[in-house]
């Protein structure tokens, strides 16, 4: 389901993953929820050409999977595709899932959120639904791939976002811990 990026999308102003994406790599840590350091007012980034390598290989689902409908850039939606490499129990091959961070309540009424959920969970790829916690603090996320089946099998769209505001409001009440950079040392954490 994965391929080279997408054609005729690209990033624009969007800067969702400079913002909402933990970052740890050994040349840049932040949390999620805060803006990086490097990025410019107008959303472009000011060291580009020698960005972290983490910076570099990351592509959303937006820009990387055809199936994501034309409608779901992270910036117009507040809904964040990303993709997720499982080992299942035994032998390889990994096995991709998708998790669908809901940014805002905004991200519900987003043209195209219940056909591109619907889709992957008809294709059998795990989803999961991540709503992330206030800047700096872990998220929740749960896979919901059971509770979609019937609404996904009867074609109930409202039925699909009826399950994605429900599956919201339980993880907005989940337990969420200050987010632990691996790569910051104790003096930059002081
Ligand atoms: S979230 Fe996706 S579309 Fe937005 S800047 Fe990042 S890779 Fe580009
Ligand atoms: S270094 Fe550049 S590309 Fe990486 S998060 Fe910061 S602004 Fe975005």
């Amino acid at each position: 389901m994965i391929g080279e990026l997408v054609a005729g999308r690209e990033c624009g102003s969007c800067n969702v993953c400079c913002v909402h994406l933990t970052i740890d790599d050994p040349e840049l840590q932040k949390p999620q929820g805060y803006r990086c350091r490097n990025a410019n007012p107008d959303h472009s980034c000011a060291i580009y050409e020698r960005r972290p390598k983490t910076c570099k290989d990351f592509y959303c689902g937006w820009r990387t999977l055809k199936w994501v409908r034309q409608p779901l850039r992270p910036d117009v939606s507040d809904v964040l595709v990303r993709l997720q490499f499982e080992k299942p129990q035994g032998e390889p091959p990994p096995q991709l899932g998708v998790v669908f961070t809901l940014l805002t309540a905004r991200a519900l009424k987003a043209d195209g959120l219940a056909e591109t959920v619907a889709a992957a969970v008809a294709a059998n790829v795990p989803v999961y639904l991540h709503v992330p916690g206030p800047p700096g603090y872990t998220a929740s996320q749960a896979r919901i791939n059971d509770v979609l089946q019937h609404a996904v099998l009867t074609r109930d769209k409202a039925g699909v976002l009826d399950v994605l505001r429900r599956a919201r409001i339980v993880a907005q009440g989940g337990k969420r811990t200050p987010i632990v950079l691996k790569n910051m040392s104790a003096t930059d954490q002081a």
